[in-house]
């Protein structure tokens, strides 16, 4: 029968010339095409076989051939599927049969660039992408069940036309010939290939093959000058995820976390889950042994692997995992998921939805697991991720409590280097004590030598110590845990109990009017004068308002040069303290003694000196603190 040549229809003409223009960048994606068209061939003539064993005539070798005739600047991918009659090609080669095509192709002739990719991307160009590297296809196919002469050959040089005839082949399956652009005979090359089966098609279920020339080895096993051509698998083909976690060991998980992430070192923790029913999807998810060293870096590429179907659909699907579990590495595949997928779509899809917050829910099920039965892991997981982990208080509202209940804290209680959880502190409470109370300071030493936990180590109550940067942040979001405000030290009044309170008023009374006087002559720096439960050795301390910055912070944003709004602060005195009493009992005596104002100065500036600030006129400080010590050796 004579070749009878076609006009593709019009969508296919205009989808064609996008495919070819637009995704130029993107072109490595062809072969996993044409490997994903092969590997459906074959399941569907596996499939088709089990009623009817007339189809599996050839043989159920099941396979997917690759082979570069470098003479010829072509690339083959063969399969031994179910083919296609002369009727299919037409049909499926020479027409787009999805609904909504000229909607589609309205849409994406208005865009333009990236737009335009990744609306391509929703709608799957599968087999056209082949015109991407290839300015000829030749198609060569016979239909699973058919004689040899029922083969058909379908040719194109995607110039609008087609060409179709009958021809020979001696097996079932189909044959997609591609012609090579100059540009593009990489595609040539043993290497190329294989480096994009291993990206793109490794877990495949069938074996991906080419013919490779080796040098033949002698008895010895050394090589000779002789050559053979041997195929070769290049797939691994191994779907570790979808496999029964019973019959899996742990070598073979740890090895493919290696292969994927190119870590040496075995995972901290595996999480192996497969999910049935309306929705079907396998994961498999790794923690890490340590922090990848490149999660600092913007670039940094977060989310599992995404597979649809065995085909990877995508290295790194961040709709997958929120920002604050971007240390989970691995794999996870779905049943529901359309091959083409592209990032606009995965934003709101229903199936991503659901996969993300079953996976999100066991990774931190596993992290919770680790906290009861593997204590020494959980203390590694939270040194290498407990500050990332931290940032979903903010931003995952609804799983706070869950998020906070998996985190450890430095306490004045621990030893250095040992942690406390929120919920061990919580036992740990007095009876009397309302609040939950830390210290954000850059280091645990800074803390311990700062004035505000002079009273509560005096008292014996627990202050965690917050060191990460975002601290200030996740804890105002936290507000609460198991129904006790979080404070900081550093904010707003501390009174311990009613028996401070009483010791307090009595205090204001014997002090009442030193204070007064304090307070009228530091009117323009501080907001307030009081007397502190804060404070045992030190004479003075800044306190910020409840709604202030935190002191820390200030510090902080000072020297980012960041624009921020001091607060008055309220400055506390120690009534305990000797220099106090000796204030007080001068005052009693000459209230209007011209030491006393200067003795104000200097204890405003001291307080500015524990806050971590500096006086404001270091000048004045210094010429007031010259002229006490000269008086006091006067004495
Ligand atoms: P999709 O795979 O998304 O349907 P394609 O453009 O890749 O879109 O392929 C169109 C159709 O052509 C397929 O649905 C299939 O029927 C047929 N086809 C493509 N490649 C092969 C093949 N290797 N063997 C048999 N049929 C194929």
């Amino acid at each position: 029968m004579a070749g009878k040549t076609m006009e593709f229809k019009t969508e296919v003409s205009r989808l064609l010339d996008i495919v070819i223009h637009s995704l130029y960048s993107n072109k490595d994606i062809f072969l996993r095409e044409l490997i994903s068209n092969a590997s459906d061939a074959i399941d569907k003539v596996r499939y088709e076989g089990l009623t009817d064993p007339s189809k599996y005539e050839g043989g159920t070798d099941w396979k997917i051939k690759l082979t570069a005739d470098k003479t010829a600047g072509t690339l083959t991918v063969s399969d031994n599927g179910i083919g296609m009659d002369y009727d299919e090609v037409i049909r499926t080669l020479g027409t787009i049969a999805h609904s909504g095509t000229k909607e589609f192709m309205k849409m994406l002739e208005e865009k333009k660039g990236q737009d335009a990719v990744e609306l391509i991307g929703q709608f799957g160009v599968g087999f056209y992408s082949a015109f991407m590297v290839a300015d000829k296809v030749t198609v060569v196919t016979r239909k699973a069940g058919t004689g040899d002469n029922d083969a058909v050959k379908w040719e194109s040089a995607a110039d609008g036309k087609f060409t179709i005839e009958k021809t020979e082949k001696a097996a079932r399956g189909t044959d997609v010939i591609l012609h090579l652009r100059e540009d593009d005979k990489k595609y040539l090359e043993e290497w190329t290939l294989r480096e994009l089966v291993r990206k793109y098609s490794d877990y495949i279920e069938h074996p991906v093959v080419m013919d490779i020339e080796r040098s033949k080895t002698d008895a010895d096993g050394k090589p000779t000058d002789e050559k053979e051509i041997k195929e070769e698998t290049i797939n691994s083909r191994k779907a570790i995820w979808l496999r029964d976690k019973s019959e899996i060991t742990k070598e073979e998980y740890d090895d493919f976390y290696k292969h994927i992430t190119h870590d040496f070192t075995a995972p901290m923790r595996t999480i192996h889950f497969k999910v049935e029913g309306t929705q079907e999807f396998s994961a498999l998810l790794y923690i890490p042994e340590r922090r990848p060293f490149d999660i600092i870096y913007k670039e940094y590429k977060s989310g599992p692997m995404l597979y649809v179907k065995r085909v990877q659909i995508m290295e790194h699907c961040e709709e997958l995992l929120p920002p604050y579990l971007r240390f989970v590495k691995g794999v996870v595949e779905s049943n529901d998921l359309p091959l083409n997928i592209s990032r606009e779509i995965l934003q709101n899809n229903r199936h991503i939805e659901v996969m993300k917050k079953a996976v999100t829910k066991r990774v931190l099920d596993a992290i919770a697991d680790m906290k009861k039965n593997d204590y020494d892991s959980f203390v590694k997981f939270s040194k290498e991720f407990g500050r990332i982990l931290k940032e979903g208080l903010h931003y995952d509202f609804e799983r706070r409590q869950t998020i906070a209940d998996l985190l450890l804290f430095q306490s004045t209680k621990t030893e250095d280097g040992k942690f406390t959880s929120l919920d061990d502190y919580f036992m740990r409470m007095k009876p009397e004590q309302e609040e939950i109370y830390y210290i954000l300071a850059a280091s645990r030493a800074e803390a311990e030598a700062s004035p505000y936990l002079e009273g509560l180590k005096e008292r014996d109550i627990e202050v965690l110590i917050m060191t990460d940067d975002i601290d200030d942040i996740v804890i105002s979001s936290l507000g609460e845990f198991k129904g006790k405000k979080f404070k900081s030290v550093a904010k707003g009044d501390i009174t311990l109990g009613e028996a401070d309170k009483e010791e307090k008023e009595k205090k204001k009374e014997e002090f009442g009017k030193l204070i007064e006087f304090v307070k009228d002559r530091l009117k323009d720096k501080v907001e307030d004068v009081r007397l502190s439960s804060r404070l045992k050795d030190s004479a003075v301390c800044l306190v910020a308002g409840d709604t202030d910055f935190d002191p820390h912070i200030e510090q902080m944003m000072k020297a980012m040069g960041e624009p921020y709004m001091k607060g008055k602060r309220t400055m506390e005195i120690n009534p305990d303290h000797i220099l106090f009493k000796e204030m007080n009992a001068l005052f009693e005596k000459d209230k209007d003694a011209p030491e006393l104002a200067d003795y104000a100065d200097i204890l405003y500036d001291q307080a500015l000196i524990l806050e971590g600030a500096k006086p404001v006129d270091a000048g004045a400080f210094a010429r007031r603190i010259s002229a006490l010590m000269a008086r006091a050796i006067a004495k």
